[in-house]
C-alpha cells in the first residue's frame, strides 16, 4: 500500500483507515469511482441550480415512490430544512424570520428514547421539541418506551411536526405514529439518516405514511460525503428547496419552480431562507445522483461477502493471540431484502482485549497515533473492547487493521 503517498499526505495531513464504519468523523466512506468521475465532469461547465434540483427531485420521485425530492448538504442539513418547511410551509413572511419562530407553531414531538445529538437539526429551524413517553422499556421494565396515547395527548396547536427515527427495538410502529398524526394534520419527519442500505429503506418509510425523510448521501449510498437528501409530499418538499436555493435573483425575471402543487403562491421573491448556508454545489447533485443510480442496482449480498471476507481477515490474523478474544455479529446475516436495519446485514467485528497489561483504550490510541492512523469503533472501550466495521475498508486495508492490532499486542 502506498502509504504517505496521498493528497491529504502531500498538503500535510493524511490519509487515514477507516475501520468505523459511515462516520463523518473519519471523512465517511470512499465516494463511488463513477460519482467522482461524473463530479469531474460536471465540474467543467456551469448549471442552473433550480433546474438541476428539479431534475434530481424526478429521479428522487422515481427511485422513492416519494412525490418529489432536494438534494442537500447532508441528511443534518435535511432535517432542518424539513423542519423549516413544516413551521413555514410556503408562507415567505415566516420563511423571512426564521429561526425566530415566535408567534408560529414550532412543536416537534419527539419520543424520548429516539432523541439524539442530531436533534440540533431540529432546533436550528427554530423549532423547540418536546419529548414524550419514556425509557422505561431501555430500563428493562415490561412496559413499552411510548404508547400511542402520549403522542397523540401531545399534539397540541403549537405542534408543527412529529420526528421518528428508526431504531432497531422500537416498540411503536411507524404506520400507527402516522396515522395519528395524520388524523392530526401533523407531518411526520423521519430521520432515516444511517439507515441505508438496506435499500428498501428508501421506499419503507414513504409507504409507512412519512411525510419527510432525509436520508444521508455520503454513508451508505457512497455518493459525495457532504449530500444528503430530503424525499417526501411536494408541497412540503417544496418549502424546504425555497428555504435552501439562492434567492439573488430580479423580480421581473424570475421562474418560481414548477414542481409543487401547492396554490399558495405569492408576489415576489422570498429572501434567502434558514437553508442557505447549507449550500450544494452541481458537482455535488451530480455525483450524488450518479451514487443513487449504482447505489440502487447494488447486489447487497456480493457486498456482505466482501464485508466478511474483510473480517475474517482481520480475524484470522489475531486469533491465536491468547489474550485477545472475537466475534464477528450478528451471527447470521439477514437477506438484504428482508432486512429493515443496518445492523441486520452490515456484520462488525468485536475484539475483546483480556490482556493485565495492556487496555482496550490503549491499543485505540495507538492504532490512532500509528501511520497511517487506524479508526475503529470505540463505543464499548471502557469495558476492554472495541469494534471493526468493513464498510469503508478495503481488503489491503482490512488485512494492515489485522497487522496493527497483532503487533500492538504481540
Ligand atoms: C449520520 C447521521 C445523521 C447526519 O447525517 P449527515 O449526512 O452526516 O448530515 C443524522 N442522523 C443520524 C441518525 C445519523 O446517523
Amino acid at each position: 500500500m502506498d502509504i504517505g503517498d496521498s493528497i491529504y499526505d502531500r498538503i500535510g495531513s493524511e490519509r487515514i483507515i477507516n475501520a468505523g464504519g459511515t462516520k463523518t468523523r473519519f471523512g465517511g466512506p470512499r465516494i463511488r469511482e463513477e460519482a467522482a468521475d461524473a463530479m469531474r465532469e460536471a465540474a467543467k461547465y456551469c448549471a442552473n441550480i433550480t433546474d438541476l434540483q428539479e431534475v434530481a427531485s424526478k429521479r428522487l420521485q422515481a427511485v422513492t415512490g416519494a412525490e418529489a425530492g432536494h438534494v442537500t448538504s447532508g441528511a443534518s442539513a435535511a432535517l432542518t430544512l424539513a423542519t423549516a418547511a413544516c413551521i413555514t410551509r410556503m408562507d415567505y413572511g415566516k420563511m423571512a424570520r426564521l429561526p425566530n419562530t415566535e408567534g408560529i407553531p414550532n412543536e416537534v414531538l419527539i419520543p424520548r428514547y429516539m432523541r439524539n445529538t442530531y436533534d440540533h437539526a431540529f432546533r436550528d429551524a427554530g423549532a423547540k421539541i418536546v419529548d414524550i413517553g419514556h425509557c422505561d422499556f431501555s430500563h428493562g421494565q415490561e412496559t413499552s418506551n411510548v404508547e400511542l396515547w402520549e403522542i397523540e395527548d401531545a399534539i397540541t396547536e403549537n405542534t408543527a411536526a412529529i420526528g421518528f427515527v428508526p431504531l432497531p427495538g422500537n416498540q411503536i410502529t411507524l404506520e400507527r405514529v402516522t396515522q395519528v398524526a395524520d388524523q392530526n394534520d401533523v407531518p411526520v419527519i423521519i430521520d432515516g439518516a444511517g439507515t441505508l442500505p438496506p435499500t428498501n429503506n428508501l421506499t419503507r418509510y414513504i409507504e409507512h405514511g412519512a411525510n419527510l425523510v432525509a436520508f444521508s448521501g455520503g454513508k451508505g449510498i457512497r455518493g459525495p460525503q457532504g449530500t444528503g437528501f430530503l424525499i417526501g409530499d411536494g408541497p412540503l418538499v417544496e418549502a424546504a428547496a425555497v428555504q435552501h436555493l439562492d434567492m439573488d435573483v430580479h423580480r421581473t425575471v424570475w421562474e418560481r419552480s414548477t414542481r409543487a402543487s401547492h396554490d399558495q403562491v405569492q408576489s415576489g421573491v422570498p429572501r434567502h431562507g434558514i437553508g442557505r448556508g447549507f449550500k450544494v454545489g452541481k458537482e455535488d447533485i451530480i455525483g450524488f445522483l450518479t451514487a443513487l443510480d449504482l447505489f440502487v442496482d447494488e447486489d447487497t449480498g456480493n457486498l456482505q461477502d466482501q464485508w466478511m471476507w474483510r473480517l475474517r481477515a482481520i480475524k484470522d490474523l489475531i486469533e491465536d493471540i491468547p489474550t485477545v478474544d472475537s466475534a464477528i455479529t450478528p451471527e447470521q446475516l439477514i437477506n438484504p431484502s428482508d432486512a429493515i436495519y443496518r445492523s441486520e446485514i452490515l456484520p462488525t467485528l468485536q475484539v475483546f482485549i483480556e490482556d493485565p497489561d495492556l487496555t482496550a483504550v490503549e491499543i485505540v490510541k495507538s492504532l490512532n497515533r500509528g501511520h497511517p492512523p487506524i479508526y475503529v469503533g470505540a463505543r464499548d472501550v471502557e469495558n476492554n473492547s472495541f469494534s471493526i466495521n468493513p464498510f469503508s475498508l478495503t481488503d489491503d486495508e482490512a488485512v494492515l487493521v489485522g497487522q496493527r492490532i497483532q503487533e500492538l499486542i504481540n
